[in-house]
């Protein structure tokens, strides 16, 4: 199906208003995963979006072993102390014996529990003379003991098909045993910035003209997804140039980012020129920063058009570039989490589109609260530099009073 067809089957669809949530939902119903995928060291899967199941193929830990450092025992034997202590088991070197009635094992964390025991005595609470150690009342059955497979059980399924790869689950991955797993292949994405006024880092500026700043934030930001990059530098406003620019991106790319050259003075040109070379739209997003916008298809890798201004830029990246592209390098869906603030001040807002503005969560007393980052102008990139969320102010939503709550979007995560 066409882009334009699926996309206008889409309930709300309007392309002069779209609400965020329909552009979202409208990228992603024409977006289908790559599917090629290779093997790799776990030592090179972090970031990376798991192609196969793993499936344990033996228990964690492998063995019941001790949880403290202690005495392992038979829990019915507590009636009847002192106990005979008749050697020790380390971490890596079980005792070889069994236990028989009457009778412990020294035990270290990790070291197998000694056949016929049942339960660890920690060794704070044991008293020893000689091989003879007496423990107090108050044991419980089990204690300090982990068993076989408590962790990973044989065969239980542990990370899915579509698991973006965490530190945590590389280690997992590797107390099986497994040194190579196979994941999705890196997307590639190929990215230039727009503008006859855009000067290169280098070059001193002439008249009239600023330094490219969007191929470098959307370095950034496309680092940090794990994406293969394509820089295709700089493109003036010239059709030629253009035209050739999209279809080189657009044979060695999955997905084609540009800025700039969306906005209403410029579309007419380039959406002459995108309709010679695939199927593009254009959006106007209610939304703030960041309104124009195109999406679309140019041969098989799929087109952001992203606005000019740099705040618009990254916003737009984040809400609509962002998930599209890890859905397209097979990764499940992982919407950023909206948590809830207190507003630290009022905050502009008319009803009828979204707005990101940029904030400073901080913290008074037991409260999160958020303010802005001062001028909010979609030109004003210092405003994403200084702040660590965003205030998502919703569609419906109208101006805000200091002490109402709010939703933010935090900029950095564990993980
Ligand atoms: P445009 O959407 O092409 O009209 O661009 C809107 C505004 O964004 C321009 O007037 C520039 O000030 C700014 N802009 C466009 N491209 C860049 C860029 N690559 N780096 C920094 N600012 C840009
Ligand atoms: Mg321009």
């Amino acid at each position: 199906m066409s882009i334009v067809q699926t996309v206008s089957c889409l309930d709300g669809y309007d392309p002069d208003a779209l609400r965020v949530d329909k552009a979202r939902a409208a990228i992603l119903s024409c977006l289908a995963p790559v599917a090629d995928t290779e093997k790799i060291s776990i030592r090179n899967a972090l970031g990376r979006v798991l192609a196969e199941d793993i499936v344990p193929q033996i228990n964690v830990p492998a063995h019941d072993n001790s949880a403290m450092d202690g005495y392992a025992v038979r829990f019915s034997d507590l009636e009847r102390q002192p106990l005979k202590e008749i050697g020790t088991a380390l971490a890596g070197r079980p005792f070889a014996g069994r236990l028989g009635a009457g009778e412990c094992v020294r035990i270290m964390t990790g070291a197998v529990m000694p056949e016929g025991a049942d339960t660890v005595v920690i060794q704070e609470v044991a008293k020893k003379e000689g091989e003879r150690i007496s423990v107090p009342p108050g044991q419980k059955k089990a204690q300090n003991v982990r068993y076989a497979g408590e962790d990973l059980k044989v065969g239980v399924p542990v990370l899915k098909i579509g698991t973006f790869l965490k530190p945590a689950d590389i280690g997992l991955i590797a107390s099986l045993g497994i040194g190579e797993v196979g994941v999705r292949r890196k997307l590639r994405v190929a990215f230039f910035a727009t503008g006859d006024e855009l000067a290169s880092i280098g070059a001193p500026l002439k008249e009239g003209e600023i330094y490219d700043s969007n191929r470098y934030t959307l370095h950034g930001m496309l680092s940090r997804l794990g994406v293969e990059m394509i820089d295709m530098g700089v493109v003036r406003d010239a059709p030629d140039l253009l035209e050739q620019a999209f279809r080189q991106a657009s044979q060695k790319a999955d997905v084609v980012i540009t800025t700039g050259g969306v906005s209403v003075g410029e579309a007419d040109f380039v959406r002459q020129l995108m309709g010679r070379l695939g199927e593009v739209l254009f959006w106007k997003i209610a939304m703030r920063p960041g309104r124009p916008m195109a999406f679309g298809k140019i041969g098989n890798a799929f087109l952001f058009g992203l606005p000019g201004n740099p705040v618009a830029v990254m916003v737009t990246f984040y809400q609509f570039v962002r998930d599209a592209l890890l859905f397209l390098s097979g990764r499940d869906a992982a919407e950023m989490p909206l948590l809830t603030a207190v507003a630290a001040e009022n905050l502009r807002k008319v009803p009828g589109r979204t707005e990101y503005q940029r904030g400073t969560l901080f913290r008074e007393g037991a409260l999160w609260k958020v303010r802005t980052t001062g001028q909010q102008g979609s030109g004003v990139l210092r405003s994403m530099s200084e702040a660590n969320c965003f205030i998502v102010l919703e569609h419906e939503r109208g101006a805000v009073k200091a002490g109402e709550p709010v939703s933010v979007q935090l900029f950095e995560g564990l993980a």
